[in-house]
C-alpha cells in the first residue's frame, strides 16, 4: 500500500519544519499556514483518524496539541486557538493519517473561517440525545 504523506514525513522522506518529537508523536508546521504558527500534531504510528486511533495514543497527541496551543498563545501573541481534527473526506479530511490542527487566531480577517449555523429546527432533541446516549 502507498504510504501517505505524513508517514513519509515521519520516515524522513519528505522534509518538515519540526516543532516537537518524541517516540509516539510528531508536530510540525502545516505547509499552508492558514494562520501564523498553524501546526499539525500527528501520531507516529499510522491510524486513519481520530475515530480509529486507540484512546491512549490519541491522548498523547492531544497532550502535545494542548501544549503547543499554550505556547503559541504566549509566544506568538495569538488571542485564541482552534484545535481541529477532521475525520473522513465528508468532514474535510484530505490526509488519511490522524492529525490535529493547532490554529492560532489573531483577528477575524485571517485565513481560517469557522462557521456554525443553527440547524436545530425540526429536530427532536430529546429523542436524538436518547438515541445517542443508549450506544455510549
Ligand atoms: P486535513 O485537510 O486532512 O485535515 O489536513 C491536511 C493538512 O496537511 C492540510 O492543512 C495541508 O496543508 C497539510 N499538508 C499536506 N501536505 C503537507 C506536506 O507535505 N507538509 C506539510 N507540512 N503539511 C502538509
Amino acid at each position: 500500500m502507498e504510504k501517505d504523506i505524513f508517514c513519509k514525513i515521519i520516515d524522513g522522506e519528505i522534509p518538515c519544519h519540526k516543532v516537537y518529537e518524541d517516540d509516539d508523536v510528531l508536530a510540525f508546521l502545516d505547509i499552508s499556514q492558514v494562520t501564523k504558527g498553524h501546526t499539525l500534531v500527528i501520531s507516529k504510528k499510522h491510524y486513519d483518524n481520530f475515530l480509529t486511533i486507540p484512546q491512549e495514543e490519541m491522548h498523547r497527541v492531544m497532550d502535545v496539541a494542548q501544549r503547543i496551543g499554550q505556547v503559541e498563545v504566549k509566544l506568538l501573541g495569538a488571542r485564541g486557538v482552534n484545535i481541529l481534527t477532521n475525520c473522513y473526506p465528508a468532514a474535510g479530511q484530505t490526509v488519511m493519517h490522524f492529525h490535529v490542527h493547532v490554529i492560532p487566531r489573531y483577528n477575524s480577517e485571517e485565513g481560517f473561517i469557522l462557521e456554525m449555523k443553527n440547524n436545530a429546527e425540526g429536530l427532536n432533541l430529546p429523542a436524538l440525545a436518547k438515541e445517542i446516549k443508549k450506544e455510549l
